[in-house]
């Protein structure tokens, strides 16, 4: 069967890698190739970039209001939203994830475009209360520049309309470089930018490898700031190329996300909010559950019934309304969690489910069980290692100071859950538990208008929600002299 071929978007026309190399995305359903992208490199980025770079400061992009910018982001927000079926269809054959789960994100993916629409025009400057009464001092808020945005395979459409949306209500221009795992639908993303009449070299796309593309799009001279998503080896990389460049970081990296339940929580909805936590996207989350914290009192029980509700999980294509846990996305990231699961074993965790791939997907791709372990201490690997698959961890605490100082014994601070009818407790581990993210009695929920990231090894910087548009702004301070005096000895600082 021949390949459906794609290419990159630079400077406002479609494109192959001047090399002529590409690269096969594999379908994660059957593991067999079923697209070719351009896999570019340096030369390429670098064309990328100087569009970009020209694009940002000529008269047709600065010339526009951020109202009529407002209007751009709109629009694009207007043509997803016509275009929900087929973009959710194709994340879903790049990625492997449940078509259910990709109609439910690109439904919503929209609102963020219209979220930050609203923003564009509202981003004000301040006057400065100075101690000098002869001077006045104002800001502003400029755009930084090119924007470089990394983005990893899980969540591709919604990981970059939280940088994409807010990088262009602020003026700035942007290169994206998705996942070489997962490329499709940002050309898709691209395509309809095009249409909503969004100006050429404002939005580029470059595809390719980490190594190549990447690498050489986070080091590039022009790069005023790197919007990065993906794990914290891939991050020391970047931060290690922003040493050339200065470039801005924001980092949203891993987590190891504790979901901690109390006797006096409904234990029905916090089943539901932990198999949600760890299960849906078969793990594949960087907000995922993975360690599960339950009062020794309810835990037998809890983990019984655990096991048998993540029995019934009915695995299957993941195209297929029914599917409930679809493939891993890389055969890679499958033998990951095959590495995990052997080493816990072998480390005396103990095995209540799952654990090896499933005889009725046999042959059919990169599908594994939902997996449950249980843990003697909040040491082992488990506990501490995101293993980004459907791998949960559950331990037994005692009181709430345990269940705290659980929590936050990891390098990771993305998320976590609290599960209990106790006001003042939810508030007390709302307040002391590290992560960026807190979710009491529901788990996995977003909106444009809340922030995401992360405490400590889970990153650095926020995206989504108000603040989102600032983070890709310079403040620039403007001092007027009032004084009809003339300016005074010049070896004195006034
Ligand atoms: P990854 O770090 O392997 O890759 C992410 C991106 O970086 C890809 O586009 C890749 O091509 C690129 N890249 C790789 N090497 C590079 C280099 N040297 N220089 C520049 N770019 C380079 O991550 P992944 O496997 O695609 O995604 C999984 C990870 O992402 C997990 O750790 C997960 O927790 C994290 N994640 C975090 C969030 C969040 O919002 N915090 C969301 C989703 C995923």
């Amino acid at each position: 069967m021949s390949l459906q071929t794609f290419r990159m978007y630079i400077d406002g026309a479609w494109c192959d890698a001047e090399s002529g190399q590409t690269y096969d995305s594999l379908d994660p359903a059957d593991g067999k190739p079923w697209a070719a992208f351009p896999d570019a490199g340096e030369a390429d980025v670098d064309r990328a970039v100087t569009a970009a770079d020209t694009a940002f400061h000529s008269s047709e992009w600065r010339s526009l209001t951020a109202t009529a910018r407002g209007k751009l982001l709109r629009k694009l927000g207007d043509l997803i939203a016509e275009n929900t079926e087929s973009l959710a269809r194709l994340e879903s054959k790049d990625n492997g994830k449940l078509i259910r789960e990709t109609r439910g994100q690109v439904s919503y993916l929209p609102e963020f475009f219209y979220y930050t629409a609203g923003l564009a025009d509202k981003i004000e400057g301040e006057t400065l209360p100075l101690d000098k009464p002869d001077m006045m001092a104002y800001t502003i808020r400029e755009p930084l520049g090119v924007v470089a945005a990394i983005i990893p395979w899980n969540s591709p459409l919604y990981l970059t309309a939280i940088k994409l949306a807010p990088a262009l209500a602020a003026g700035n221009t942007i290169v994206l470089k998705p996942s070489e795992h997962a490329s499709a639908t940002l050309i898709e993303l691209v395509r309809l930018a095009e249409q909503a009449g969004i100006p050429k070299g404002v939005i580029n796309i470059v595809t390719g490898l980490g190594a190549g593309a990447g690498a050489a799009l986070t080091r590039h001279p022009l790069v005023r700031k790197i919007a990065f998503t993906g794990g914290a080896e891939t991050a020391r990389h970047v931060v290690r190329s922003s040493a050339d460049n200065f470039a801005r970081l924001s980092l949203e990296l891993g987590g190891k996300s504790p979901q901690i339940i109390f006797p006096d929580a409904d234990l029905d909805s916090a089943l539901n909010g932990v198999v949600a936590g760890i299960f849906a996207a078969s793990g594949q989350s960087c907000v995922a559950g993975s360690r599960i914290l339950v009062h020794a009192s309810v835990y037998a029980e809890f983990v019984d019934r655990l096991v048998a509700r993540a029995t019934q999980i009915k695995i299957g294509h993941p195209g297929e309304d029914s599917s409930e846990m679809g493939p891993m996305a890389t055969e890679q990231q499958l033998a990951v969690v095959e590495r995990f699961v052997e080493k816990a074993k072998a480390a005396g965790a103990k095995l209540r489910l799952g654990g090896k791939r499933p005889a009725s997907m046999h042959g059919q791709g990169w599908y594994y069980e939902p997996t449950i372990f249980e843990c003697e201490s909040i040491a082992d690997e488990l506990m501490q290692e995101e293993v980004f698959g459907p791998v949960a961890a559950l331990i037994p605490f005692t009181d709430e100071d345990q269940a705290l100082a659980m929590a936050n014994d990891s390098q990771y601070g993305l998320a976590a859950g609290i599960w209990t009818r106790d006001i003042a407790r939810a508030h007390r581990l709302a307040r002391s538990v590290h992560s960026g993210i807190i979710w009491v009695n529901t788990y996995r929920a977003v909106s444009a208008m809340a922030s995401i990231g992360g405490f400590k090894n889970s990153g650095y910087g926020r995206e989504s929600g108000i603040d989102s548009v600032l983070e890709y702004t310079e403040r620039k301070t403007v001092w007027i002299n009032l004084s009809s005096e003339p300016m005074a000895d010049p070896f004195v600082m006034r």
